[in-house]
């Protein structure tokens, strides 16, 4: 179990990135979904201990990661935003440079280990193709590759799937949910499907604060009965807007389809229909309803513990 409580990291500026963050995950799959600027990746970096928190907890397995970041290394398995490769190297050679980095010793050789999980992402067959030559989605499976080296127990993936098309998605979907089978796998994504294909349960996270821990599930269900759908032509939207809690607005074969929120009892607007609630409605309703952060932001960390950039 990975337990953060009261985590509070306040940037130069000074910018208020977490505003004490409290959450409980269990082993398998966790969703950190929020959208640009929430705070995650400053979450993921204390997690994967980079970035010291001004002030708060951070606990594995009984573990404290922020008086004893030497003790998350052998458990840590890491895949940034942001991955070097170096374009004119083999795969296998880039991963074996990544694990002698990363002090990762074996008992049976870095190139039988190497081999080993090259064949766990799916990537045996491109071993000796050059890193400039692999697609979006097998850069990510070599990144998962050297994150899975040591066996970690917690596994901290940062936004992913972003930029990888819809069949190399799917195909690190799959590489997740597995690997996820054996340890506690942190996934953050401004990207409503990567929570609802992988995560029994996730955090919403907005201006450095959680604002709902939940299941897809879950979040649907809530809006059971209180969604509706219609056309609204383009002209009237802004009218629309004003007077309708709008989910979304897409084209639909030409027209502005827009579904909307009417809680029981809340008038719906005549032609529209009741429609099944997705996790993207859940999400911008969240969204909508997070209070802005007072302004301006100001450092919340006691006089003991300082502010450490990035
Ligand atoms: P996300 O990953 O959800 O997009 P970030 O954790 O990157 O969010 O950023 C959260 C907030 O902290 C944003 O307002 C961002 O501008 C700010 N921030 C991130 N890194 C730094 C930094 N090194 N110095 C100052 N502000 C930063």
């Amino acid at each position: 179990m990975l337990s953060l409580r009261n985590l509070v990291k306040v940037y130069p500026g000074p910018v208020t990135a977490l505003r004490g963050v409290d959450l409980d995950i269990p082993k398998g799959m966790f969703g950190l979904l929020g959208p640009n600027g929430a705070g995650k990746s400053t979450l993921m970096k204390i997690l994967s201990g980079l970035l010291e928190p001004t002030s708060g907890e951070v606990m594995l397995d009984g573990l404290d990661l922020v008086r004893h970041p030497e003790a998350l290394r052998p458990h840590l398995g890491y895949l940034p935003q942001e991955f070097g490769f170096y374009p004119y190297l083999s795969g296998q050679d880039m991963l074996r440079y990544l694990l002698e980095l990363k002090g990762v010793t074996a008992p049976q050789g870095l190139k039988a280990l190497c081999a080993q999980l090259l064949e766990r992402v799916n990537l045996t067959f491109a071993a000796k193709r050059k890193v400039k030559e692999y697609s979006g989605g097998m850069r990510q499976r070599l990144g998962i590759a050297q994150a899975l080296a040591g066996d970690p127990k917690l596994l901290i993936v940062d936004e992913p799937t972003a930029g990888l098309d819809p069949e190399e998605r799917q195909r690190f979907y799959r590489l997740l949910a597995e690997v996820a089978h054996e340890r506690t796998v942190l996934l953050s994504t401004h990207i409503v499907e990567d929570v609802a294909m992988l995560c029994p349960r996730f955090a919403v996270i907005r201006h450095g604060r959680v604002m709902a821990i939940t299941s897809p599930t879950e979040a649907k269900a809530a809006l059971h009965d209180t969604l509706f759908e219609g056309t609204v032509p383009p002209a009237d939207m802004a009218a629309f807007q004003q007077a309708h809690r709008v989910t979304q607005a897409v084209l639909f074969e030409g027209r502005n389809r827009v579904r909307i929120h009417a809680a029981q009892g809340t008038p719906v607007p005549p032609g529209f229909e009741r429609t099944q609630p997705t996790l993207e409605d859940a999400y911008l309703l969240l969204m909508k309803d997070a209070p802005e952060p007072k302004a301006p932001t100001a450092p919340t960390a006691p006089a003991s513990a300082p502010a450490v950039g990035a």
